[in-house]
């Protein structure tokens, strides 16, 4: 058994945890990451890759109790929910449907729109400094419907457009023009053109914690059991050994709560599940961008791989056995407006770790010094990651965070 030292520990080498371990690194700090596995493997790797500018609006917001009759038959790819898991966390079901009222609205867009500016912004600078610019694609995130949606893409453009996000509206034609290699099954679409996406999350993990590492930063890959405080330090207790850090970091993503359990702090964290599956893609019918399916449920993106076809939501326990049914409703769909071949590999599952806001927590514990909470960060993980990290990093430091945190503080759940 060893027994390291060190300023900051972060905990879970995502997104999250990578780039606040860059950031703490980039100022000074002397900094262990810690995952079980390598860095980028799981949710952080199975996402759709979208780094999305205009995804300002949470998931439960006032449409969602129009479109709730539908999802109430559980049959809709878009959202499947466990009845018995929806019992055992109705305080949870009662926060989230709460919280998609209309007043509740305005104010949670604007905090997700100030965090997702600036973590845009450092994806654009970061994935050129980890030598993997050649990832990224700014040709935007086409979010299409089959039907007669002018009415709902406008009032979504309106939207945008008053927080400054450029979109274009586009009919079936301009859909072709823009996307020749899809069937023309949609009648309206809208483009986010601020929106990028990488060909490879995960990789693009990977290339920021080469860069953590090269920047003088120490990756530990170890089962992290326990935290527990030690005078004014921590003491992070691994499967091999012991680390002694001055702060820490919990950014474990949909682990993040257990391990808050033993200091008395309750998180009400919930899992929106979802799934993807790769296909050989045709060379001759390329995809050039992510489709949101809108009426389909489903996104599909180019990735190194193959095409990625991602489920809806499936709300059920973490580790709740894998139900591939959202998958198999959507991969026919999917294959009706690309065209692509076999499947590449098996099929993957994760969990978008949410709390009833669908806001994350970024901030200090509230009973605790030194103990930093960084997860939460739902369908947009991928996106906001490197903003949560400089934001826990500048706070670790006294500095002023890049964007107001204010909304995202830990006390608004724990206390
Ligand atoms: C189907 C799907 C599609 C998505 N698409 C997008 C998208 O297009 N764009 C976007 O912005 N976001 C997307 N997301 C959301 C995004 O993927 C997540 O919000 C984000 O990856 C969360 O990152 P994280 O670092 O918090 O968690 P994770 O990436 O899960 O990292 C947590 C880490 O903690 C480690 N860990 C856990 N417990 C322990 C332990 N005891 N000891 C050691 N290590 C441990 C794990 O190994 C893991 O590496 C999608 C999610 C899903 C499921």
């Amino acid at each position: 058994m060893s027994e390291e030292k060190t300023e900051v520990v972060v905990l879970g080498a995502g997104i999250v945890g990578v780039s606040t371990a860059y950031a703490a690194r980039q100022r000074g700090m002397s900094v262990i990451l810690v995952d079980r596995r390598e860095p980028g493997s799981e949710t952080s790797y199975g996402n759709a890759g979208i780094i999305s500018g205009g995804s300002i609006s949470p998931l439960n917001n006032p449409a969602l109790w129009k479109a709730l009759p539908k999802y109430l038959t559980n049959r809709h790819a878009a959202l499947r929910w466990n009845p018995v898991w929806a019992v055992q966390n109705a305080g949870w079901v009662v926060r989230f449907l709460a919280d998609s009222a209309a007043s509740r609205f305005r104010p949670r867009a604007t905090a997700l729109h100030g965090l997702i500016a600036a973590s845009a912004k450092l994806h654009r600078e970061w994935i050129v400094k980890a030598e993997a610019g050649h990832r990224i694609r700014e040709t935007g995130w086409l979010r299409a419907w089959r039907g007669d949606a002018i009415a709902a893409a406008k009032q979504e453009q309106a939207l945008l457009a008053e927080y400054g996000i450029a979109s274009e509206l586009l009919d079936r034609q301009a859909i072709s023009a823009l996307e020749p290699g899809i069937v023309p099954v949609y009648k309206v679409g809208m483009l986010h053109t601020e929106t990028a996406s990488v060909d490879s999350p995960g990789e693009v993990v990977k290339a920021y914690a080469r860069m953590f590492a090269s920047a003088g930063g120490d990756i530990r890959q170890s089962d992290i059991k326990a935290i527990a405080p030690d005078g004014d330090r921590w003491r992070v207790v691994l499967a091999d050994g012991e680390i002694s850090a001055r702060h820490v970091v919990v950014a474990l993503g949909p682990w993040s709560a257990e391990i808050l359990r033993p200091l008395g702090y309750r998180v009400p964290l919930a899992f929106e599940r979802g799934y993807h599956r790769e296909f050989k893609p045709n060379p001759a019918r390329p995809l050039r961008r992510p489709i949101y399916d809108i009426d389909g449920g489903f996104i599909m993106t180019p990735m190194e791989q193959g095409i990625r076809v991602t489920s809806g939501v499936e709300l059920t326990g973490r580790d709740a056995p894998s139900s591939f049914a959202q998958l198999d409703q959507v991969v026919p769909l999917a294959r009706g407006v690309a065209e692509f071949g076999d499947a590449v590999g098996d099929a993957w599952r994760g969990s978008r770790p949410t709390l009833p806001d669908s806001l994350p927590i970024i901030g200090p514990a509230p009973r605790h010094a030194g103990l930093w909470l960084a997860f939460g960060n739902q369908h947009i993980g991928f996106t906001t990651g490197p903003a949560t990290g400089a934001a826990t990093a500048a706070m670790i430091g006294g500095a002023p965070p890049p964007f107001d945190v204010a909304p995202f503080a830990p006390d608004r759940y724990i206390s």
